[in-house]
């Protein structure tokens, strides 16, 4: 059952050179309970994504075109009030560095009840039980609520963060680089609750993140971005079995490198200029495998099969150039 279907959007920012084409035509169906990663490197729209969805863009921005339906609803076209009313309660965001984002002379509990009483009149009683459950939830003792942020470390507060946007039990979590800030074993923890609570709860999740590793341990389909559009789409098996984009594979074979897990893609050359956009493929200037008609013909998404598509006119050769692919430069 889907619950969210992202259809066609395209979003512009208004910049000093011009119009900016940050998402094109991004479709993308996400079903009650499942969890999709987008990955892509920085730039390629996956923020610009999110808040989107969560009608949260920046004033410079307009959906040119496109919908953006939940719950049977298009948000685009039913506009501010429609959003408000799905925002947190049907659709829930942890932002991009939100570490930062909690009120430093405001007691923790305090800013969880906030999340809740903004939407909802419930009796103080309830909403303080209410806080309670939800710190012990996401694994912070509920005596601490009447701690101030500065006595919580980096995790402690990403978990703080997870209980406010779950506040409202929402079926679908937009999740932005949620453990960027953290060290990696803090990270493991975030996620292993993370997936616990999907099972207890059931939301579905955006998971937006740099890394390919953190997308295969986490969720069950995977989104490749690049330069404001998706390049390929699939389940997270069908993608590591093979990646049939070469953008992806360039993340996958800086997976496969040891010591590159966690860290930041690097794959030579830099994202597009999205407001003169290559005229082909917006990848043809990085890409190995580009052939003289990828920098003039703007390839479709191509089913590689069920479920999995990638926008590449060398789809269907892609099991011969896979294996010739260079790991990148270290
Ligand atoms: P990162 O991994 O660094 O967070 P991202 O994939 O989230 O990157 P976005 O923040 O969505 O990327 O940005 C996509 C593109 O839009 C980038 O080229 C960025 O410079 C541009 N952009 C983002 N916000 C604005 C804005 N308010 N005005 C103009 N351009 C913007
Ligand atoms: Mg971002």
């Amino acid at each position: 059952m889907t619950i969210l279907h992202i259809d066609g959007l395209d979003l512009r920012y208004a910049t000093d050179a011009g119009p900016a084409a940050a998402l094109t035509d991004i479709r993308l169906r996400v079903a009650g309970g499942e969890a999709i990663g987008i990955v892509g490197e920085s730039g390629c729209g996956k923020s610009t994504l999110l808040k989107a969805i969560m009608g949260v863009m920046p004033r410079n921005a307009t959906i040119t075109g496109g919908a953006i339906r939940f719950d049977g609803t298009d948000l685009v076209t039913a506009g501010a009030e429609a959003w408000r009313r799905a925002r947190w309660k049907g659709i829930a965001m942890i932002a991009q560095s939100a570490l930062n984002a909690l009120n430093p002379v405001k007691r923790v509990g305090a800013q969880i009840a906030e999340a809740i009483t903004a939407h909802e009149t419930w009796p103080r009683a309830e909403v303080e039980a209410r806080v309670a459950e939800l710190l012990a939830l996401v694994g912070v003792d509920p005596g601490r609520a009447r701690d101030y942020p500065h006595q919580f470390s980096g995790g402690m507060r990403q978990r703080v963060l997870i209980a406010m946007a779950l506040a409202l039990r929402p079926p679908v979590l937009l999740a932005d680089e949620p453990t960027t800030a953290l060290d990696v074993i803090v990270q493991d923890q975030i996620f292993r609750r993370i997936r616990t609570l999907r099972g207890e709860l059931g939301f579905a999740m955006l998971l937006v993140t740099h890394d390919l590793a953190l997308v295969v341990e986490n969720c069950d389909r995977v989104v490749v971005m690049y330069g404001g559009l998706v390049v390929e789409e699939g389940t997270v098996a069908d993608i590591m079995a093979a990646p049939s984009h070469p953008y992806t594979l360039g993340l996958y074979n800086a997976l496969a490198r040891p010591g590159q897990r966690h860290q930041p893609i690097s794959i030579p050359g830099r994202p597009p200029d999205l407001v003169d956009p290559p005229a082909g493929c917006r990848f043809a200037p990085r890409c190995p495998f580009a052939l003289p008609r990828c920098h003039t013909e703007a390839p479709a998404m191509q089913v590689v099969s069920d479920g999995h598509a990638a926008r590449c006119l060398r789809v269907a050769e892609m099991d011969t150039l896979r294996p010739t692919a260079a790991l990148p430069e270290t």
